[in-house]
């Protein structure tokens, strides 16, 4: 069966009434015939039978036993962290989600959880800096935004060896495109808002376990600490999944073409996108992924924030906006947005230079696309050129 007519048909039609669309169940609570005596459903925080539809198919897209849906791709992260104590370390990837940092740092730091980051691209690396205390190895593949990859398969192997927990944030890959557990993952985690939604009009997260004991154990902790997905949010997250698959190989294809029309710019410096052979881990990224994604930064030859700025304020389709995945064009300047709270130093050393633009690349026509993109880089190219002589004057 191809991977089109798996995920469509993954969503079930409603055993009840035949409904081809999955129902919402806006309810808190359900009536039980004696006390304890129901149908599978007691308290919608506990479970909602809409949101376990979602579940059940995330589950299975991903290739794992059990998976919980949650109310953000940072309430997911949260849920995973909580399976440790205090004491115990998180070797994560040193380019990880900003908000996965901050929970991480300021959150977790003061209940006694340590984080190691490490940049996980060299798995030599991974193994100098497990320690008796490491209990979960945190990778994200391809990461936020300068698209690091790393070999899931040969870390696994060391989780394993060291008895390490392995999670993998499989948002900017999406399951169409790359199977963590399948490789060796315990956990993956999405943030839902991203390609799984698909259209920019949602917030969501979800855990996907591959074993049913480690599902669990999730599911008891989302019972626990109540950050869960509303039935209408889990229908709305379904629905996206309907077209997941056509989306994303689409994604895959524009930014493709896209980058590799950026890469012969000469406006452009540094161009990150795995798709390209040029990329560090190119080779990896095509083993363990079926397409390299929507997702594609640069830099500038004139490293200035003026020029980025001039550059994502002169586009028509991709909007300025964060977060990525859906429809739309999407362009950032992580400098002066997602990253602006980091010290300017530690930022560029992390490679997020002060020109580092980030597009997500989105569903319109691709000579549009790459059109828009150019005639915002020559605008840049000018205003910064006029800007200069106006200095030397
Ligand atoms: C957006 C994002 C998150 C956080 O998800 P939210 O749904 O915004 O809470 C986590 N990881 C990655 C890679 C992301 O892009």
């Amino acid at each position: 069966m191809s991977n089109a007519t798996k995920i469509i048909h993954s969503i079930p039609v409603d055993p009840l009434t035949g409904s081809i669309a999955v129902p919402i169940y806006q309810t808190s609570t359900f009536v039980q015939e004696a006390p304890g005596e129901h149908k599978g459903f007691d308290y919608a925080r506990s479970n909602n039978p809409t949101r376990e539809t979602l579940e059940k198919i995330v589950a299975q897209l991903e290739g794992g036993e059990r998976a919980s849906a949650f109310a953000s791709g940072l309430a997911a992260i949260d849920a995973v962290v909580k399976l440790l104590q205090s004491g115990d370390e998180i070797l994560a990837v040193d380019d990880i989600y900003g908000g996965a940092f901050r929970l991480f740092t300021h959150i977790y730091a003061k209940f006694g959880i340590k984080v190691n980051y490490v940049d996980t691209t060299d798995v030599a690396n991974v193994l100098d800096a497990i320690t008796p205390q490491t209990k979960l190895i945190w990778l994200e593949t391809p990461t936020n935004p300068t698209l690091k990859i790393s070999d899931i398969e040969s870390i696994a192997k060391i989780a394993k060896q060291h008895n390490v927990l392995l999670c993998v944030d499989n948002t900017f890959a999406s399951p169409v495109l790359q199977q963590p557990i399948a490789l060796g993952a315990d956990i993956v985690i999405h943030s839902a808002t991203k390609y799984l939604g698909g259209h920019s009009d949602l917030i969501a997260g979800i855990v996907i376990s591959a074993t049913q004991d480690l599902g669990d154990q999730i599911k008891f902790i989302q019972n626990a600490c109540g950050a869960i997905l509303s039935p209408h949010d889990s229908w709305l997250v379904i629905r996206g999944i309907e077209t997941l698959e056509l989306r994303v190989q689409q994604h895959s294809r524009n930014a493709q073409a896209v980058a590799e029309y950026l890469a012969n710019h000469p406006a452009i410096d540094k161009i990150y996108y795995p798709g390209l052979a040029t990329h560090h881990n190119h080779d990896i990224a095509a083993k363990q992924q079926s397409g390299f994604g929507g997702v594609i930064s640069f830099t500038l030859k004139v490293d200035t924030e003026e020029a980025a700025k001039a550059v994502v304020c002169n586009t028509k389709y991709f909007k300025l906006a964060e977060s990525l995945g859906g429809v739309k064009s999407l362009l950032c300047h992580p400098a002066q947005m997602t990253h602006k709270s980091i010290p300017a130093e530690k930022r560029r050393a992390s490679g997020v230079a002060d020109s580092l633009v980030r597009l997500s690349v989105g569903l319109e026509n691709v000579e549009d696309l790459i059109q828009d993109i150019d005639q915002a880089l020559v605008k840049a190219q000018q205003t910064v050129a006029a800007e200069s002589v106006a200095t030397f004057q």
